[in-house]
């Protein structure tokens, strides 16, 4: 499993479409500050089911709509794909590749699609249950994350570690069954 694209549209400072495409192993980003290196990232926190506004460092939802400068108009909407190589199965759905799409419109609409197929941030939330991947998951490691996990609470690193053991599913499922 590796992330083989990314196509951003409207996502903060990225006004205009901007494709990514990566290879196996390692990929460094660099550049100067500002010029939209970790809203990159935040991008990829977002596509991938992020609900809070401040874990992608801004104030509310809209403040990842591309706002405009001295010579661009803001925008009304934007999109972010990834597609994942999914030829080891990692995420039970039997394709080679997954291509997941979120869109947001400035007047609060949300879309979204797994391999062009319309569905809820639930299911995109639920494939990644497991994987290490997802908004929750271990892959993305901000600034200030091994401080946090170091100085967490002993039940909150508990939740990482079945995470990482992927057995979050399974406490998932009992959880939603003693609800019926
Ligand atoms: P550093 O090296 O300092 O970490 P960086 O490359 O990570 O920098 P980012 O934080 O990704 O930089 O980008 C910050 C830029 O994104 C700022 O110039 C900010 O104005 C711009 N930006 C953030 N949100 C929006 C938005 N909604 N519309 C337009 N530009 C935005
Ligand atoms: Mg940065």
């Amino acid at each position: 499993m590796y992330l083989k694209r990314l196509e951003i549209y409207g996502f903060k400072s990225f006004a205009e479409k901007t494709v990514f495409d990566f290879e196996k192993g390692i990929t460094c980003v660099i550049g100067p500050n500002g010029t939209g290196k970790s809203n990159l990232v935040d991008a990829i926190l977002w596509v991938l089911g992020s609900q809070n506004p401040r874990d992608l460092r801004g104030g509310k939802m809209e403040d990842i709509i591309f706002n405009g400068t001295d010579k661009r108009k803001p925008l009304g909407f934007t999109y972010v794909t990834i597609v994942l190589d999914n030829a080891d199965r990692l995420i039970p759905i039997d394709h080679s590749e997954i291509s997941i799409t979120r869109k947001f419109y400035r007047s609060g609409e949300s879309e979204f699609y797994i391999n062009n197929v319309e569905c809820r941030l639930k299911d995109i939330v639920d494939l990644f249950t497991d994987t290490g991947l997802g908004k929750n998951g271990y892959s993305i490691i901000g600034q200030g994350k091994i401080e946090e996990i170091l100085n967490s609470r002993p039940d909150e690193k508990r939740g990482l570690f079945e995470e990482a053991a992927g057995i979050v599913k399974y406490k998932n499922k009992r959880y939603e069954s003693l609800k019926k």
